[in-house]
């Protein structure tokens, strides 16, 4: 017998083990099955995006959901932005009709009265955030640009990566495999070019690498992308990419990409600090779309506004620099600690707002 719904939601251990709500949503009408977790709203309203996906079981799309949302209030902390975390995701099948699905979340999302702020995520593109916004402002504001502003984190990052390694920032000189040329990927490999660095990148996509050789890259075949030699990986396409033995075999100096949960395992991550290469915590490096989507919703989608954005996005070399140095200082993984630093920060926050209230 399977686990009881109790069981499952309350003797919880690790991430998503903590939440504030669960939302079930169910419309018959468009066939939208959805779970939504709040995971906190105590400093702000929740963000996180609206995954649509085949899972094997609701088990499964729960046990998603939970640590999602988690690690998305960690990706606010960390980002020093006063929101929370939260994720939808949608449980996708052949009598899925898309269009009313999300003009039913909208409607939700319209009844939390902003508590909750919708993205994309995997399944979930602008067509499908317009039927969003048919119903709430809840929501992501039109003429965000998630995979330029993720990339402008990421740019970021390595300059953090950059200073722990030899204190110069500089990408001149070096070399950086950009694996996955999509959305974030290409933006970060024209970013690194345009600074003088020689640009190795791989795709499974026939046509991205192609433009991506016609562009000026040096591109290498994707099955070896994990095992080329130089300084910097950047990891831009699928998770889970770093098993313990991928971590022992690699011949990199650092990594610093956008890809969600890069590591395999936390001991990937313990493999890759035991040989002195520096992991960027993908949930500090990732976190440009999260504070656009934060700085637009709350002040509105203006040129002015994503100034101000892409200026607190720039904060991330820093943060990932502190990460860095404490990492080294305190002998404890980057990943680690910076999961360690959010729920630190997350809580201080909460002690402090509910200590100014009367
Ligand atoms: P995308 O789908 O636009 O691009 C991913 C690219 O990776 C695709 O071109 C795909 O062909 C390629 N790819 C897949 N497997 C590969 C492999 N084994 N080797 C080489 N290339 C491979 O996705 P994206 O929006 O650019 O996001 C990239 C990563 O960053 C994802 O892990 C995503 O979850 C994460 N991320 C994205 C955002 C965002 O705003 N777009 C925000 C946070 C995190």
């Amino acid at each position: 017998m399977g686990p009881s719904v109790p069981q499952m939601l309350f003797d919880r251990e690790g991430a998503g083990c903590d939440f504030e709500e669960i939302h079930i949503l169910q419309d018959r009408t468009s066939g939208l099955k959805a779970i939504l977790a709040i995971h906190s709203t105590r400093i702000g309203p929740a963000f996180g995006g609206i995954r649509r996906f085949r899972y094997d079981t609701e088990e499964e799309a729960l046990d998603d959901v939970l640590r999602l949302a988690c690690w998305m209030s960690r990706k606010c902390s960390l980002a020093d932005l006063p929101a929370g975390g939260a994720k939808m995701v949608i449980l996708d099948h052949p009598g899925l009709d898309r269009n009313e699905a999300y003009r039913a979340i909208g409607r939700h999302l319209e009844r939390m009265a902003g508590r909750y702020v919708c993205g994309p995520d995997v399944g979930t593109d602008e067509d499908d955030l317009d039927r969003v916004r048919e119903e709430t402002r809840a929501v992501n504001p039109k003429g965000n640009d998630a995979g330029r502003s993720t990339a402008h984190g990421v740019l970021a990052g390595l300059r953090g990566v950059l200073r722990s390694l030899d204190g110069d920032p500089g990408f001149d000189g070096r070399s950086f495999l950009v694996q996955g040329l999509g959305a974030v990927g290409r933006h970060v490999a024209t970013g690194l070019m345009d600074e003088g660095a020689t640009v190795l990148a791989a795709d499974i996509d026939e046509e991205l690498h192609q433009a991506g050789k016609e562009a000026g890259l040096v591109t290498v075949p994707p099955e070896a992308a994990l095992t080329v030699s130089c300084d910097v990986l950047v990891p831009c396409a699928m998770g889970g990419i770093l098993t313990p033995q991928v971590a022992g075999d690699m011949q990199v100096k650092a990594i610093c990409g956008s890809a969600n949960n890069q590591l395999a395992s936390e001991e990937a991550g313990d493999v890759l600090h035991g040989r002195g290469i520096l992991y960027a915590p993908d949930i500090v490096v990732n976190s440009g779309a999260v504070i656009e989507g934060f700085y637009t919703v709350r002040e509105g989608a203006t040129d002015a506004v994503r100034r101000r954005a892409y200026d607190h996005i720039d904060e991330i070399e820093g943060t990932v620099h502190r990460i860095l140095e404490r990492s080294r200082e305190e002998d404890i993984p980057p990943a680690r600690l910076a999961a360690q630093m959010a729920d630190e920060r997350l809580a201080a926050a909460i002690e402090k707002t509910t200590d100014a209230r009367p």
